[in-house]
């Protein structure tokens, strides 16, 4: 089966060809440079994107504060990891980076404030 993807590991963009067997990598053209080819086998093998949601808060001065994980989680994981952010409910306040779940379902990367946020007025 072949597979079209856009690298990103830099600006230039390439579109990759892949070729998929299972859920393994087969071939890859389309790269203009190595990087090209470790993106589409971990796109393929082991698919990871950073979680970027809400979290909602109490008593502060917003009703929702904006997270992120701080590094990459596996892509099967996105949809457990929004289901625990919904059972979330931030009570105190934050400043931009602090860690609101460290080792977030024990995947590796923290669940981090993206904004300040101070108590309600
Ligand atoms: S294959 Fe290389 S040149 Fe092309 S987008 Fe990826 S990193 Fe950039």
């Amino acid at each position: 089966m072949k597979r079209l993807m856009t690298c990103i590991e830099c600006p230039k963009g390439c579109r990759l060809t892949a070729g998929v067997g299972g859920r393994r990598l087969i071939s890859v053209t389309g790269q203009k440079c190595p990087r090209g080819k470790k993106y589409a086998k971990r796109e393929v093998e082991s698919p990871m994107r950073t979680l970027t949601t809400t979290v909602l808060t109490s008593r502060l001065e917003l009703k929702m504060l904006p997270v992120r994980t701080n590094k990459p989680i596996p892509k099967s994981k996105l949809l457990e990891a929004m289901k625990a952010v919904k059972r979330m409910t931030l009570i105190s306040p934050v400043r931009t980076g602090s860690v609101i779940a460290p080792n977030f379902l024990g995947l590796d990367a923290d669940l981090i404030a993206t904004r300040d946020l101070g108590k309600k007025l």
